[in-house]
């Protein structure tokens, strides 16, 4: 038990995955899991963020499991309401399909599609506004993190999303710390690091909001069944963002249940 009293969350990311037949049969094998064994929604908020074009299917898809699972965005336009913007998905329009959860930040987005923290803020703020909950990633790439820059790159991307959210609105957001170098490679932070990390963003939020000490701060970067429970065990690492193990519905729930465990 790590003594926390905030309610873990456990989301998984499915990127760019997986093809519509194996989608729905993830979804199936998920929910049979939890059908069989069950955790309870006080123990663990769990989400899925799959591609835009199955929000909908996968919306209804888990409305028919046997608690609550939230659907995910794994991302929202910079700009607001509707209007002429091919191809984008305004933070109205997923709050109008009943979306009502969305990633920003995600290093992928920063790094491949050179979101900056003005695209982030612009982000934050729509879906903020929208009535969104947002989970706002941040973390330091390899380079960063061996010059000793980790602390503050990871505290500057807290920092910058000041601008835009309003003392109401920290209550929707959950911070995600993802170590760049541990997405998708196979390498975790051990959990002494982790917990160091979130530890420092704790107090960071805690100095720009009074709702710092009760916000979720989930750890992501190759979180998998074999290393959940350990990292479950800190006490600031108040879930997991999950990519490639949320692709198995086994991994998945084993990792759901390492942190509701940890109530
Ligand atoms: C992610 O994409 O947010 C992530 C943490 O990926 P993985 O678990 O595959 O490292």
């Amino acid at each position: 038990m790590s003594g926390s009293t905030i309610t873990p969350w456990v989301v998984g990311n499915w990127k760019m995955n997986p093809m519509q037949a194996d989608a729905s049969a993830l979804l199936q094998n998920f929910k049979q899991l939890l059908n069989n064994q069950n955790i309870v929604e006080e123990n663990c908020h769990i989400g899925i963020a799959p591609v835009a074009i199955a929000l909908t299917a996968v919306r209804d898809s888990l409305k028919q499991a046997n608690r609550t699972i939230l659907t995910v965005a794994q991302d929202v336009s910079r700009v607001a309401g509707t209007g002429a913007y091919t191809g984008e998905i305004s933070a109205e329009l997923l709050k109008d399909n009943a979306i009502d959860f969305v990633l920003v930040g995600h290093s992928e987005r920063r790094e491949i599609f050179d979101e900056q923290p003005q695209i982030l803020n612009e982000k934050v703020k729509n879906a903020l506004n929208a009535g969104l909950t947002v989970i706002y990633c941040v973390g330091e790439s390899l380079e960063q993190r061996e010059a000793g820059q980790a602390e503050q790159v990871v505290l500057q991307q807290i920092c910058d999303i000041a601008a835009v959210v309003n003392a109401e609105q920290w209550k929707n957001i959950v911070v995600a710390y993802e170590p760049i170098w541990a997405i998708g490679t196979g390498k975790t932070a051990s959990p002494e690091d982790a917990q160091a990390m979130h530890a420092k963003i704790r107090q960071g939020l805690s100095q720009i909001t009074a709702e710092g000490q009760n916000m979720a701060i989930l750890y992501g970067g190759s979180v998998k069944p074999e290393n959940a429970v350990e990292l479950a065990a800190c006490p600031d690492i108040n879930g997991a963002l999950v990519g490639g193990a949320s692709l198995n519905a086994e991994s998945f729930y084993k990792i759901a249940q390492a942190f509701a465990n940890t109530k």
